[in-house]
Order: structure tokens, then C-alpha cells, then sequence
């Protein structure tokens, strides 16, 4: 396809396999955008306390659709994918109890300390969670992987690749049949690791680490709504994971990790990590996916990758991609306080259309 004189674009309507909507005031004021441009998203559990029991996701589950009711959105049009927080007490039991729920459709993995609220992570995954393991590769349910260790000799630049090496070979080979996915990867390896993993190994992968590399972060002086976790590469790396994203393997699919934090807390001294992009994924994908003249390799990313290695059916309603000017706004409601989203003031070539 020739990008350039592409002016349109409808693709089956996508989901976002890897979302942060808090809860309380922060949930609704970011849950209908998710909902405008996604028909299904996968919830992360790391609020506080963490979503650890199959009844705490379902209660939650109730939370974010009363949310998005409240907020204008219509319920009946976005289904939240529950999931659970991993940690080193989760029995086979629960895996089993979540499974049988019907709501939810996988665990996620935080290495104790790795990221948000992720003090009750896993200290060590194949010594203490093999029953846990086990009753998730029996049942099909994915494993959702923060992929980065937490050794704090280890530079934060080198922490997904010692990751790949330390946990995930071994994680792999201990349990082959495991649906893993590789979330948010931002480096050569995480890509190089996933393409070739033997089992059935995906990645999701977010639009910030398409579009920027780690200058981003410090362009004319520290810019906190460009620090996430994992954080950005250098451009080796951001060039890695465009070529993943856009060509066409069914193991890359999308997940913007959009993570609501109040703009006081990006801009302190000690910052939150996130990048909030739930209001414009679309429009910020489809300018990485144009930038390198793949946007016919969009709507596998978007809309079939993930359902397929979830093993969900596929949307059947559309969304459309008009290639006109959005302006990014300088900020947003956040309950009394506000939000400042990704690329804030910035103009993007592309705007959905939901
Ligand atoms: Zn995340």
C-alpha cells in the first residue's frame, strides 16, 4: 500500500490488550475513552490493594462498567477482560475459579517493585508459583509478563534483556505449553526473543515506544510525561519494535499500556511512570504504522493478533482512520485535578473515527 495517498482507512473495530483504568474518580474519568476507540480491553490488576481473588475482579469488572455509564459510555459496547495479579501465594484454585468465571482471561506477572503498585509481585516465579503455572497452561488462560527484572545493580536501560535471559528462557522451557505474552516490550531482544520463542509467545506493544526513543525524555530539559516502565530505548530499539509491530506476525498485537496518573504526580520530584494514551491510541498508531508506509499492517495488530492468541472471536463492528489534522489537547479532566495525555499540544496526521 502506498501510505501517502491513503486518506482513509476502516479496520475492524480493535481491542487494547493491555490497559491501566484505576478505579474511584480516576477510572471514570478515563473509561470512556478506551471505550470509544475499543470494543475490549484487558484490565490491569495493580490497583491497591492488587485484584489477586477471581471475586475482587468481578467486583471491579462491575465498578469500571457503572463507570463508563456514568461517564455517557454505553456498557453494552465494551467488555473489560478481567485479570488477576499474580502473586507468590496465588493457588491452582483460584487460576481454576477465575477461569470458570467467564470474566476472566488471564494473570499478570509484576516482578516484586518492577512498576505501579507492584509491591505484592512475585519474588520468585518458577521456585514459588508452579502451581499457579501449572493450572494456568492447563486451563489455556495467558500468563501476562512484566518483563523486567528488579535487581537494582541491574542498569534500568539493560532490564528487559537480563529479563528475557533470566526469567523468560526458563519460564518457557519449564512450562512449553504456557500461553505467555511478553508485555509492553521496548528493546531489539524482547522482539528478537518473541519472534523466535518456541510455545505459544506473544507481545503486545505501545504507541509510545513506537513513536519516541529515550531523547524523548530529556528534549530541552526532563519531560515526565515521557517516562513510563518500561522506559524508553535508544532508537536501535524503537526501530526493532516497528519492524515487530508492523510485519504482520500474529505474535505482536496492541496494548498501549495507558496509565492515568494526575499531572502533580508526573511532574514531581519523584514521578509517577505511565503514559496516558487511552483518549488517542488509534490516531498515535496509525501515525507509527504510516510513518514507515505499513498502515495495511494496522488492522492485524489492532484487531486480530491479540483475539486470536487469546483464542476470543474477532470484532465484528469497524472503526475508521481519516487522515486530517488532531490537534492533542493540552490536557484533561481527571476528577478535581487533570490529566496531561501523551504528545500533549502536539499535532497528529490521523484521527478516528469511532
Ligand atoms: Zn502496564
Amino acid at each position: 500500500m502506498s501510505t501517502q495517498s491513503t486518506t482513509q482507512l476502516t479496520i475492524t473495530r480493535p481491542d487494547d490488550w493491555h490497559l491501566h483504568l484505576r478505579d474511584g474518580a480516576a477510572l471514570e474519568a478515563v473509561v470512556a475513552d478506551t471505550a470509544r476507540q475499543f470494543a475490549r480491553a484487558i484490565i490491569m490488576p495493580n490497583l491497591k490493594p492488587p485484584v489477586t481473588t477471581t471475586e475482587q475482579a468481578l467486583a471491579y469488572r462491575d465498578r469500571i462498567l457503572q463507570a463508563l455509564r456514568k461517564a455517557g459510555g454505553n456498557p453494552d459496547a465494551f467488555t473489560p477482560l478481567m485479570t488477576l495479579y499474580l502473586t507468590d501465594n496465588t493457588s491452582a484454585e483460584e487460576i481454576r475459579n477465575a477461569h470458570a468465571s467467564g470474566q476472566v482471561y488471564a494473570v499478570k506477572l509484576y516482578p516484586a517493585g518492577a512498576t505501579t503498585n507492584s509491591d505484592a509481585g512475585v519474588t520468585d516465579l518458577l521456585g514459588k508459583c508452579t502451581k499457579a503455572l501449572e493450572a494456568l497452561e492447563k486451563c489455556g488462560m495467558p500468563l501476562l509478563v512484566h518483563g523486567e527484572v528488579t535487581d537494582p545493580a541491574i542498569d534500568v536501560f539493560d532490564r528487559e534483556a537480563i529479563f528475557v535471559e533470566r526469567v523468560m528462557k526458563p519460564l518457557r522451557r519449564a512450562f512449553p505449553a504456557l500461553k505467555v505474552v511478553f508485555e509492553h516490550i521496548t528493546t531489539k531482544e524482547g522482539a528478537e526473543y518473541v519472534r523466535d520463542a518456541e510455545g505459544p509467545t506473544a507481545a503486545t506493544i505501545t504507541p509510545q515506544h513506537m513513536l519516541y526513543n529515550r531523547n524523548a525524555i530529556f528534549q530541552g530539559g526532563v519531560r515526565p510525561h515521557w517516562y513510563c516502565l518500561p522506559i524508553l530505548k535508544r532508537e536501535t530499539h524503537r526501530l526493532a519494535l516497528v519492524e515487530a509491530a508492523t510485519s504482520g506476525s500474529p505474535r505482536f498485537f496492541l496494548g498501549t499500556d495507558s496509565a492515568p496518573h494526575a499531572r502533580g504526580l508526573k511532574e514531581h520530584a519523584c514521578g509517577c511512570a505511565g503514559c496516558y494514551t487511552a483518549l488517542h491510541a488509534m490516531e498515535l498508531y496509525a501515525t507509527a504504522f504510516d510513518a514507515v508506509g505499513k498502515l495495511d499492517k494496522l488492522e492485524g495488530f489492532a484487531s486480530f493478533h491479540g483475539p486470536d492468541f487469546y483464542g476470543l472471536p474477532r470484532n465484528t463492528g469497524t472503526l475508521t482512520l481519516v487522515r486530517e489534522t488532531y490537534q492533542v489537547p493540552a490536557e484533561l479532566a481527571f476528577g478535581n485535578t487533570t490529566l496531561v495525555p501523551l504528545a500533549a499540544g502536539e499535532a497528529l496526521a490521523w484521527r478516528a473515527h469511532a
